[in-house]
C-alpha cells in the first residue's frame, strides 16, 4: 500500500509517515466546519486506510481515511461505535476529523517570469509555484 504513497512529495511536509496502525505527523484535530471548509479547497492525489491503534483515541482501532492532497493531508477517524439505521448511520460519538503536515509559513522566494512566482515555507521548505496571470 505505501509504495503507492508519492513520498518524495508528501515527505517535506511531514516528519513522520506513521504506519497502518499510528497516524502522521505532525497533525492537528480540526473542528468539523473547519473540516469541511479546507476540503472544499482540496483536491486529493491519494486517499489510504489505516485501523489506528492510539489510546489517546479511545481503546479500540479507529478506521481511519487519509487523504493526501497538495500540501497537506485531511482524515477521518470514524468512532469504534457506529451502526447504520436505515439508510443513515448512527454514531455513539463524532468521528474526529484531522489536518495532517506542516502549518505552512509560505514566503516568496524566485520570480520564475511574469506573473509566475515560487513560494517557499519557511518551517519545512515546501515550494509552490503560482501564475497569478494578472
Ligand atoms: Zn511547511
Amino acid at each position: 500500500m505505501y509504495e503507492k504513497i508519492d513520498m518524495e512529495r508528501i515527505g517535506k511536509f511531514i516528519t513522520e509517515f506513521g504506519n497502518f496502525n499510528s497516524l502522521p505527523k505532525p497533525f492537528i484535530i480540526l473542528e468539523p466546519n473547519h473540516y469541511y471548509y479546507l476540503l472544499n479547497h482540496f483536491t486529493p492525489y491519494e486517499t489510504e486506510f489505516r485501523q489506528i491503534i492510539d489510546h489517546d483515541f479511545g481503546p479500540y482501532a479507529k478506521n481511519t481515511t487519509i487523504s493526501w492532497g497538495f500540501d497537506h493531508g485531511l482524515g477521518i477517524m470514524m468512532p469504534a461505535e457506529w451502526k447504520i439505521v436505515g439508510d443513515h448511520c448512527e454514531f455513539k460519538t463524532m468521528p474526529t476529523f484531522f489536518r495532517f503536515g506542516c502549518d505552512h509559513d509560505y514566503q516568496h522566494s524566485t520570480n520564475l517570469g511574469n506573473c509566475y512566482n515560487r513560494y517557499e515555507c519557511t518551517k519545512c521548505g515546501f515550494t509552490k509555484d503560482v501564475d497569478s496571470s494578472d
